[in-house]
C-alpha cells in the first residue's frame, strides 16, 4: 500500500523512513474511512512542516532526484555553526548547479563583527565562485532578506531550498513566502516537498525536509532541551586566562584542558548560547564534575545525565593566536593569546575543526 501524497511504500517500522505511520493511527484511519497518509505527509498536509530525514544513502539520492529539476538552489547555512551545517558532502552533490548560500542568524554575532568580514571568512570557506551567491542574513530580525528575493527572482522562477535542521531554514521561508502550501511529488523520489509562492514575486520555493545530522551535540539533546540551547540573542562570550592545570566546561558535553609551555598563560574567549554553562575548575576536580553534575550544574544535557550515557573521545589541538576551535552544535574557543595546547573531551561523534577566527 503506497501514501497517496508522496508515493512511499507504508510501513509501521521505521519513524525515520519514508512512509511510516504508527500502526494505531493507520487501523484508526482504516476503520474510519479516512484517507490514509504517511506520518510525515499529514504532517506536511494539517501543519504545513516538512518532518526531518535522516542523512543517508536513500536522502543522498533523493536529494540527487530533486535537484535534477531545479537549476537554482537556496542552501541554509548557521553562521553559529558553520562546521555542523555547512557540509562537503553536500557541497559535492551540488556540483553544476547555481548555488545561492545563505548563511542565516547574523544576530548571534558580536556586534563588532561586520556583514563584510562575515562574507569574506565565508568566501574562503565554501566553494562559492561568485560571491554575489553569499548572503548573509538573520530570519529573525529580517535582515538581508528583501535583497535575497531580488537576486533570486532575477535568477530563477523556481528554486530548491535545502538544510540541515535547526538552521532556520522554516523561519526564513515564512518570512519571505506566503501561506500557500502545496505537496509536490517528483518522479523518482518518495519524499513530498513542500511548494511555497514567495511574496509579491512569480517565485516558487520548493522545500525539502531538514536534514537531520549525527555529529553536532546538539544531535545528542532530547528536542526540548534542543529549544532551550539553542541561542536566541546574541551569543554569550568569557575569556578565561588559565593557570596551569586548569579544566574549562563549555556545558557538560564539551571539555578543555588546557596546557602551555611559556610563561605567560594563554588567553582564549569561549562563545556560545547563553544557555550553556561555562565553568573553571582544578583538573583534579574535572572527572568528579563529569561522573556527578551533567545536566545540573554542567548544562546541556538539560536534565540528569550519566558519564556511561555517552561515549567519549579526546582530541588533543595546539591552537595559535587568531585560531578557534569550533565544536559542532556547541559553541567555539578563540583564543587571544597562544600557543595553547587542549586535550577536548567530547562524545565520540562530534565534528571538532580548527579554523581561522570569525571573530
Ligand atoms: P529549520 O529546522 O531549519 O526549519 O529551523 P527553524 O526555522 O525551525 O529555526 C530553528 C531555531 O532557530 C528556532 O529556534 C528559530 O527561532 C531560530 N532562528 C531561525 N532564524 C534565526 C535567526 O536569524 N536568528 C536567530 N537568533 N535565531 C533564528
Amino acid at each position: 500500500m503506497k501514501c497517496p501524497g508522496c508515493g512511499a511504500n507504508i510501513q509501521f517500522e521505521d519513524p525515520k523512513k519514508p512512509g511510516y505511520i504508527p500502526r494505531e493511527a493507520f487501523e484508526k484511519r482504516l476503520e474510519e474511512g479516512k484517507e490514509i497518509l504517511c506520518q510525515r505527509c499529514f504532517r506536511i498536509k494539517h501543519y504545513g512542516k516538512l518532518e526531518p530525514i535522516e542523512y543517508d544513502w536513500d536522502f543522498r539520492n533523493q536529494l540527487k532526484s530533486y535537484l535534477g529539476g531545479f537549476e537554482v538552489v537556496l542552501w541554509v547555512i548557521d553562521i553559529f555553526d558553520f562546521e555542523g551545517t555547512y557540509r562537503e558532502d553536500i557541497a559535492n552533490l551540488l556540483e553544476g548547479k547555481d548555488v545561492v548560500y545563505v548563511i542565516n542568524k547574523l544576530d548571534l554575532l558580536p556586534r563588532a563583527v561586520t556583514v563584510k568580514e562575515v562574507k569574506e571568512w565565508v568566501k574562503k570557506r565554501i566553494k562559492a565562485k561568485d560571491p554575489e551567491r553569499i548572503r548573509i542574513v538573520s530570519a529573525e530580525k529580517n535582515y538581508g532578506l528583501k535583497s535575497l528575493v531580488k537576486l533570486l527572482a532575477r535568477l530563477t522562477d523556481k528554486a530548491l531550498v535545502i538544510g540541515v535542521t535547526n538552521v532556520g531554514k522554516s523561519s526564513l521561508l515564512n518570512r519571505i513566502c506566503t501561506h500557500e502550501n502545496t505537496i509536490s511529488s517528483f518522479p523518482g523520489t518518495t519524499l513530498g516537498i513542500l511548494r511555497r509562492k514567495v511574496k509579491g514575486e512569480n517565485l516558487y520555493l520548493y522545500d525539502t525536509p531538514g536534514i537531520m545530522t549525527k555529529d553536532r551535540i546538539l544531535d545528542l539533546l532530547d528536542p526540548e532541551c534542543q529549544k532551550t540551547i539553542l541561542p536566541k540573542e546574541e551569543l554569550s562570550r568569557k575569556t578565561f586566562k588559565p593557570e596551569r592545570n586548569r579544566t574549562i566546561f563549555m556545558g557538560g558535553l564539551c571539555r578543555f584542558d588546557v596546557d602551555y609551555e611559556t610563561e605567560r598563560s594563554p588567553i582564549f574567549l569561549l562563545f556560545s548560547s547563553r544557555e550553556v554553562t561555562f565553568h573553571e575548575t582544578r583538573r583534579e576536580r574535572a572527572d568528579e564534575l563529569m561522573k556527578n553534575r551533567l545536566g545540573d550544574l554542567l548544562k546541556p544535557p538539560c536534565s540528569k545525565a550519566r558519564y556511561e550515557d555517552f561515549t567519549w573521545k579526546k582530541e588533543k589541538f595546539v591552537l595559535n593566536e587568531g585560531e578557534e576551535l569550533a565544536v559542532a552544535g556547541l559553541g567555539w574557543m578563540s583564543v587571544r593569546r597562544g600557543p595553547l595546547t587542549v586535550e577536548v573531551t567530547v562524545p565520540e561523534n562530534v565534528k571538532l575543526v580548527v579554523r581561522e577566527a570569525l571573530v
